[in-house]
């Protein structure tokens, strides 16, 4: 497996210069583009790293599945799914056009920005520090790491350059979608966005959705539907208008986001993390996603 980590990341490395790391985020462009690194971890307890597999970054839009997990864990999946869809789009993650068009008066999926920062609204707390900190403590637990922090510098960036995002959400307060605050939503979006990573802590969340929510002791967190929500949303839109595309090439239960991470699960196999800022078109980490389809073919890992 070593070898083939080697190779494969060598390989892929090539393709990020093809790439470009995001910029629209104050701090995000401070970002090593040539960086690229992986962890893969199995049932067996085996732990295969490689590259820049211990290097920290902001989870972005890898925070999206984690806070649905502890939004359904709060009230419950139908009330989740009655104000967020389950469809994908097509559009590009930060779209703002369906909110309007659509028949159904909601987001598409929790896994674009719209859906995400509904999900965020929906987690319980008496302020917005509160809420915040149960979703962090719930970040901790999943990866299984204490020491998890938010970058102040990203989150104050995103805070103050957010005007798409804080657009959405006050279209979907009117809409009745978001009930609680809208700035107290939106920040805990930010936050949660600005959680620093690295490829372990993705690989371990990749784990924990792999034995069906359940954390390494065998601890059950969430049920096994809430489990598969998440798994097919990460299927179908988690890697954004690429979704598709990436289920024919690789066909691994993935989401990505803009700081170049991306969290795959093999469902009862494997938890993957992989970090390489550089991005492609769609804003999905260039290396990351070659190094999974050559991965995918290679140890025939795709579920269809
Ligand atoms: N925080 C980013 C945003 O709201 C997340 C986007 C992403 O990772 N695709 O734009």
């Amino acid at each position: 497996m070593e070898k083939i980590l080697d190779r494969i990341v060598k390989k892929n490395k090539i393709k990020t210069k093809f790439g470009n790391v995001a910029n629209y985020i104050p701090g995000l462009d401070k970002a090593g583009k040539e960086d690229l690194g992986i962890c893969l971890l199995d049932m067996d307890g085996n732990r295969y790293v490689h590259g820049d597999y211990n290097k920290k970054f902001t989870i972005q839009s890898v925070s999206k599945p984690i806070a649905l997990m502890l939004a359904m864990l709060d009230n419950g999946v139908d009330y989740v799914f009655s104000k967020v869809g389950t469809e994908p789009t097509g559009d590009a993650f930060n779209s703002m056009i369906r909110l309007e068009t659509a028949i159904i008066k909601k987001p598409y999926n929790p896994m674009i920005n719209a859906g995400a920062i509904a999900v965020s609204s929906m987690i319980k707390g008496k302020d917005k520090e509160e809420k915040f900190k149960r979703l962090l403590d719930f970040f901790k637990m999943v990866t299984e790491n204490d020491t998890l922090e938010y970058n102040e510098e990203i989150y104050s960036g995103e805070n103050r350059t957010g005007n798409k995002n804080r657009a959405m959400a006050y279209f979907m307060k009117d809409q009745g979608v978001i009930e609680s605050s809208v700035e107290d939503s939106l920040d805990v979006y930010f936050k949660q966005c600005s959680i620093e990573v690295t490829t372990v802590d993705l690989a371990m969340v990749g784990m924990f959705l792999a034995r069906n929510g359940r954390l390494s002791t065998g601890e059950k967190i969430i049920s096994d539907y809430q489990a598969k929500a998440v798994k097919s949303l990460m299927m179908t839109c988690g890697m954004y208008d690429g979704s598709g595309e990436f289920a024919l090439k690789v066909g691994i239960p993935s989401k990505s986001g803009v700081g170049g991470g991306i969290m795959s699960v093999l469902p009862n196999k494997m938890g993957i993390g992989i970090y390489g800022p550089a991005l492609d078109k769609k804003g999905n980490s260039i290396g990351g996603d070659g190094i999974l389809e050559d991965l995918s073919k290679e140890l025939d890992l795709s579920i269809f």
